[in-house]
């Protein structure tokens, strides 16, 4: 806790104070270009990966990186997006998971939840994501069946994310796009899923006409009327 009330300190004296204007800005109002859906982990902050500042990024985190299907959840979860969407006019959406993620690999391992009632309950909400790898990836196991799960389960979200009717609303209109990212904490790349090409690819290593153009296609937007 003493580092954290330094850091506090350090922030009003040495950042704060030194961008005021900034700072000050930011209080008549927020208008953030992204709502940002991750995992809890200690070790994935939205802001570090992206180096988006204060006001950039609108952020969901929950242990899991779990959007329920609208209606499954009155939690934060619906009201957050709904908010991000249809109240400050977001014009994206970025689910992110992470390597090595403790959700994931507890949702895989049910069993060991016995002492979490509350997690076991919570991760049930991502019932599709361990029936598709337990389904169809029974030959993977360990490091490599997480990573798969990983994968799966941000694609999921995604699907998750477009029952909402804030989100499907906006997606018909073509107004929002949907991002599916994966954070690899061993090399610090954040992967892209693109479906043009049905996988994911680095962020880093590609120029940014074409980092820009991965993302998940928008199936709902609606085609003009043919003329009669
Ligand atoms: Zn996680």
């Amino acid at each position: 806790m003493d580092q954290l009330l330094t850091g506090i300190h350090q922030f009003h004296t040495n950042v704060f104070q030194h961008e005021r204007s900034f700072y000050t800005k930011l209080a008549s109002g927020q208008h953030p270009s992204a709502l940002f859906i991750g995992c809890s982990d200690s070790r994935v902050d939205p802001s570090i990966i992206t180096q988006a500042r204060l006001g950039e990024l609108f952020v969901l985190r929950n242990a899991g990186n779990i959007i329920p299907c609208h209606g499954a959840s009155n939690g934060g979860e619906p009201a957050t997006i709904e908010y991000a969407v249809s109240a400050l006019g977001v014009k994206d959406i970025i689910v992110c998971g992470h390597s090595g993620c403790g959700a994931i690999q507890a949702m895989l391992q049910p069993e060991k939840m016995a002492k979490l009632p509350l997690v076991r309950g919570w991760l049930n909400q991502a019932e599709a994501t361990r029936q598709i790898v337990t389904e169809n990836y029974s030959q993977y196991s360990g490091p490599a069946l997480l990573e798969i799960a990983v994968r799966e389960h941000v694609l999921v979200q995604i699907e998750n994310l477009q029952t909402h009717p804030a989100v499907a609303v906006k997606l018909q209109r073509g107004d929002l796009t949907l991002h599916a990212w994966i954070y690899q904490m061993d090399t610090g790349e954040v992967l892209a899923y693109s479906t043009a090409d049905g996988g994911f690819a680095a962020l880093n290593h590609l120029a940014p006409h074409e980092a820009s153009k991965r993302s998940v296609a928008n199936h709902r937007k609606a085609k003009k009327p043919s003329s009669r």
